[in-house]
């Protein structure tokens, strides 16, 4: 198996993608061939990396970037009830919630959709 494959391939068993520091050990490589393998499947838009602490080391969280697309369109489709998106989104006005009608009118939508 090609190692950039098999690299793609722990990254996606791991629901929250895998630390940098944890993947070349995972993969039998050494960490500075890793390091160039997951360079290369960022540059390529393949995989996303977080700077993250780990024991008190810094390293990065790999995760395929397919599936953060996929969670940012599921996280979205919260924002939408029926046609409307929420309000708050992007919203300039001077903010009192107790008092907001397309809050109140979005929220009303929420409660009817379930
Ligand atoms: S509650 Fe109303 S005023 Fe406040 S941010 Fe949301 S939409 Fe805007």
């Amino acid at each position: 198996m090609e190692i950039e494959e098999k690299i793609l391939k722990l990254i996606k068993s791991r629901k929250k993608g895998i630390l940098q520091s944890e993947l070349w050990k995972k993969a039998e490589i050494d960490r500075r061939k890793c390091s160039r393998v997951v360079e290369k499947l960022e540059h390529e838009g393949k995989i996303l990396r977080e700077q993250e602490t780990s024991k008190g080391t810094r390293t990065y969280r790999i995760r395929l970037a397919e599936k953060i697309e996929k969670e940012k369109v599921r996280d979205f489709k919260l924002l939408l009830v029926k046609d409307m998106f929420a309000p708050c989104t992007g919203c300039a006005l001077e903010c009192i919630p107790e008092q907001c009608m397309p809050l109140s009118e979005w929220v009303f939508h929420l409660i009817e959709e379930k």
